[in-house]
């Protein structure tokens, strides 16, 4: 097995347990290997750090697995995956969840959701695809699912040198899934959906609109699929008005409003949410309740100026189309925009909106997205429940 020998002063992030090491943090490699091959990770004083795959198409160079000298096979991938498993029969209702959160869940690269009796599966690394047909029978044997279900079609393989790809891994099946979520029936397209076909990492979030949403007039922005819409008319919000720039998107939130029987409640607007929010200003439209879960701003360090300006400018038109005493719930899944960053960019909108904040709940993503120590990125959700005075 090939030995990769860090730089000087380049091991303290990984000895603290952060899973990746950059190309630019490796003094030199010992011995042979192809990429996607196990290697063992160490210190310049030559002490093992730990084994992980390698691959020289990514800057991140090393992930590692294991802070052991462990065999990487079949053995290993069950122990992690019924470890990762056992937490979600804990944690959270196993009907649907995140059951592996790659990094972690200290398998990096492998994202595993289940809907309902079937699973979606991402192996976002050349690492974790060579291990696929084995993980993948692994499910199968510890989760039983009816089918699984590849969602390979993501960008970043490519970055690995990976093609992108989907399709069924054990099927065919119909690949709209219907699924419960608190109270609340869901339809998941599995196959065209985004990312694994639902945001999971909501789900907390959307049942804690529950004490506030009583008769209100509620806004979803971004409404993707109707989650937090569906939520807060079935927790008796008078009238939900659900914007998405996705067609696509709101298709689902019709047959969602109608399979929950809230279709003369909701109502869907496709539109850009920051022209809509302007329009909104603009004639005078108030609102009780005002749901922002916008994508990413920013994926890197270097886009968070940028970002900030873009959070700040929905934050900033959606408290000021409150009713005074009405709620903002205000999301962020960009890792960068550190939970103290998106505080100072709340305070500074209601600063120039010349609004009080009353901060009611800071929430992170579900349980089944844990945050690790050592691995920062692992926290990436924030969402801030405020009333708006
Ligand atoms: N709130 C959703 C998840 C939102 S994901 C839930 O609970 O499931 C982000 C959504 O924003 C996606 O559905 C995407 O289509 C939509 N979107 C992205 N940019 C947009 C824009 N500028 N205006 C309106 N919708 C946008």
């Amino acid at each position: 097995m090939a030995k990769v020998l860090l730089q000087k002063g380049k091991e303290k992030r990984t000895e603290e347990g952060h899973p990746w090491v950059y190309d630019n943090e490796i003094n030199k490699v010992e011995g042979t290997y192809e990429n996607g091959d196990i290697v063992d990770v160490y210190n310049w004083k030559n002490n093992f750090i730990g084994r992980g795959y390698i691959n020289n198409n990514s800057k991140i160079r090393v992930r590692i697995l294991t802070r052991k000298k462990e065999e990487i096979n079949r053995d290993f991938f069950m122990k992690r995956i019924k470890e990762a498993w056992e937490y979600r029969k804990m944690m959270v209702d196993t009907s649907s969840c995140r059951v592996i959160y790659g990094e972690a869940d200290f398998i990096p690269g492998l994202i595993v959701d289940k809907f309902g009796d079937y699973l979606s599966v991402q192996t976002l690394s050349l690492g974790i695809e060579k291990y696929k047909d084995i993980i993948v029978d692994i499910l199968d044997e510890l989760l039983n699912p009816k089918g699984i279900y590849e969602r390979n079609d993501v960008q970043v393989r490519e970055l690995e040198g990976l093609e992108q790809k989907k399709g069924f891994l054990k099927g065919p099946f119909d690949t709209k899934i219907e699924i419960m979520e608190n109270e609340i029936k869901m339809l998941v397209d599995i196959e065209n959906g985004q990312k694994t076909g639902y945001y999971l990492d909501q789900r907390e979030n959307r049942a804690a609109l529950k004490p506030f949403v009583k008769n209100a007039r509620v806004l979803d922005a971004f409404t993707h699929t109707g989650g937090f819409a569906l939520h807060a008319a079935y927790y008796g919000a008078k009238d939900v008005t659900a914007v998405d720039i996705s067609d696509h998107a709101l298709e689902y939130v019709k047959s969602n409003a109608a399979l929950n029987n809230l279709q003369d409640k909701i109502h869907v607007v496709q539109a850009n949410v920051f022209d809509i929010l302007k329009e909104y200003q603009k004639n005078g439209e108030k609102f009780d309740v005002v749901i922002l879960d916008p994508p990413a701003f920013c994926k890197s360090k270097s886009a968070l100026e940028g970002a900030y300006r873009g959070y700040k400018e929905i934050n900033l038109r959606a408290m000021k189309i409150l009713n005074p005493g009405g709620f903002l719930v205000s999301c962020s899944c960009s890792h960068y925009m550190y939970p103290e960053i998106f505080r100072a960019m709340l305070l500074d909108a209601a600063n120039d909106a010349k609004r009080t904040l009353r901060f009611i709940e800071t929430r992170y993503q579900a349980k089944d997205h844990p945050v690790v120590s050592g691995y920062d990125e692992s926290l990436y959700l924030k969402c801030v429940i405020m009333q708006v005075l």
